[in-house]
């Protein structure tokens, strides 16, 4: 009866990375309606595991100091100082700004093990971690536009401090 081997072996193909999250799955007391929060672009990535084109979000090439928010929920996710030019298009960091705003998961999408980053307080979809970025760490936090909300520092460094 190797038919029974075979239907398991359906039921087993990993179906990727953690899409189509029920509110409940991340219940924080009120059910969020995501949809009606985000635009159209932002919920298919971070609620949809989606990806955005390369050289197309708003944040690959943004230089200002600052820092990078969850776009679903506000958590500080990124310090710009950590930011740099990867050239794959997408924003890059070689370090994010707290582990614990972050929660990694493995993603079995396209047959390839990766990464995935989700943030920990909405499980909105962030991007991926790779292993081919920047001394020290040698990591490469690959992050959609979309996912990131950029605050800017409110105290450049070249002004100088008011006096009272
Ligand atoms: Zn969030």
């Amino acid at each position: 009866m190797r038919w029974h081997h075979f239907s398991w072996l359906l039921i087993c193909i990993p179906l990727g990375c953690s899409q189509a999250q029920s509110p409940a799955e991340n219940d924080t007391g009120d059910s969020i309606q995501w949809e009606e929060k985000l635009s159209p672009e932002a919920y298919r990535v971070l609620r949809q595991c989606g990806t955005e084109p390369p050289f197309t979000g708003k944040y690959w090439d943004h230089h200002e100091m600052g820092i990078y928010l969850c776009a679903g929920c506000g958590t500080p996710l990124f310090n710009s100082e950590t930011k740099y030019d990867s050239g794959s298009g997408w924003p890059s960091f070689f370090d994010v700004l707290n582990t614990s705003n972050i929660t990694t998961k493995s993603d079995y999408q396209r047959g390839v093990v990766r990464t995935e980053l989700l943030c920990n307080s909405c499980g909105g979809h962030l991007g991926h971690v790779f292993n081919d970025g920047p001394e020290p760490h040698g990591l490469r936090y690959c992050i959609n536009s979309v996912s990131l909300q950029f605050e800017a520092s409110e105290h450049p460094k070249e002004s100088a401090a008011p006096k009272h």
